[in-house]
């Protein structure tokens, strides 16, 4: 005598950067560079020394040769940094999370309401399967 199928349901929520998040430039983000300048150490005659020099976001900076041929670039704060492209120059663009509902292997978007009903009746199942025993 088996117990008719129960599903296992999964419930989340998403905010998948395609569609909720946006690019922020340094100075919403305060990204350490931003913050406190920073150094960039090349080699001399390098392709990077040219990048670093013709870099479109980079404005304010000084230079300095050091021994080993490498030259450092001073940049001071508040300037756009290199990793403006990277994720931690992004931020939620406050769209709502997608409210998101797995049933053997169905993934559904679900209105938050309906997410959270279904997710409280299954908490409640949950907890008198575990009052009576399993
Ligand atoms: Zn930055």
């Amino acid at each position: 005598m088996g117990q008719p199928h129960d599903p296992l349901v999964h419930f989340r929520y998403a905010r998948p950067p395609i569609s909720h998040w946006r690019k922020a430039p340094c100075k919403e983000v305060e990204c350490d560079g931003y913050k406190y300048g920073w150094i960039t150490a090349v080699p001399v005659g390098s392709d990077l020394e040219d990048l670093v020099r013709h870099h479109k976001t980079a404005r304010f900076w000084k230079e300095e040769r050091r021994d080993g041929g490498l030259v450092c670039f001073w940049f001071s704060p508040g300037q756009t940094c290199f990793n403006a492209h990277k994720s931690d120059h992004y931020v939620p663009n406050g769209a709502p999370p997608l409210y998101i509902r797995k049933t053997d292997g169905d993934s559904k978007v679900i209105e938050h309401e309906r997410w959270e009903d279904e997710l409280h009746h299954g908490l409640d199942r949950v907890e008198k399967i575990y009052q009576r025993g399993g």
